[in-house]
């Protein structure tokens, strides 16, 4: 597939906001149906996962620190009508180790934002959903 950018947005998630909620309401309120997540900033009670293809479901782990979001990216598909943000994320702590995963959930402390829309529809057929969990 071959597409142009249509839209840059570019904003701040406030403070306390769950990162993941925000990003999906924002990409609903918008219809932006094809597009590519950038995001800095810092994140506190972040939950993420790991897919593991043995048991084909996420190992979660709860990260009880404030970290810096050192990279979070993602992309905008839909799924029918609805909208579907997929999201990973590279978390800095304390002691500069990192944590990282798929992002379940996550407070915002900043949250620094640029979403790359895209022309045309990114739709994910049933198929390639077999890293989608039906608990999310
Ligand atoms: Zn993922």
């Amino acid at each position: 597939m071959i597409t142009k950018i249509k839209n840059v947005h570019v904003f701040r998630i406030p403070a306390n906001e769950d990162i993941m909620e925000y990003l999906k309401n924002y990409v609903e309120e918008n219809r932006i149906n094809c597009g590519a997540i950038n995001v800095i900033g810092a994140l506190k009670n972040a939950e993420i996962g790991y897919y593991s293809t043995g048991q084909k479901r996420y190992i979660k782990e709860y990260v009880d620190e404030q970290c810096e979001i050192l990279s979070g990216m993602g992309n905008i598909s839909t799924i029918g009508e609805e909208h579907f943000v997929h999201f990973h994320i590279v978390l800095g702590r304390r002691d500069f180790w990192v944590k990282g995963g798929h992002l379940i959930r996550g407070k915002v402390f900043v949250g620094e934002v640029i979403i790359y829309e895209f022309e045309g529809e990114c739709p994910r057929i049933k198929k390639e959903l077999s890293l989608w969990p039906e608990d999310m």
